[in-house]
């Protein structure tokens, strides 16, 4: 039997990848590398997982960015993204 996992929308991983990042990646434009699709990471599916956060494409369910943050160090992986738009315009 298999069971679905729930997710939440992207916006639950502003505070995490804030704290890595030190900007809101909830506001920019990801591109997916396997569909290439273009959209706000707020749209991203986020799937909590352990220590760590999945985020996947709306689209076509694709890895975009997994981050593991243990005590002192933190990992993430960006390699589902072919780019990010920033805009510079925006406070924090
Ligand atoms: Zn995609």
């Amino acid at each position: 039997m298999e069971t679905a996992l729930t997710y939440l929308d992207g916006n639950a991983a502003a505070g995490p990848l804030g704290d890595i990042l030190g900007f809101d990646i909830t506001t920019t434009v990801g591109r997916c590398a396997g569909c290439r699709s273009a959209m706000l990471m707020a749209q991203c599916r986020v799937y909590s997982v352990g220590p760590g956060l999945v985020l996947r494409c709306a689209s076509c369910d694709c890895v975009l960015l997994r981050l593991v943050i243990a005590q002192d160090r933190a990992w993430l992986d960006m390699t589902g993204l072919t780019s990010l738009q920033i805009d510079r315009t925006k406070p924090g």
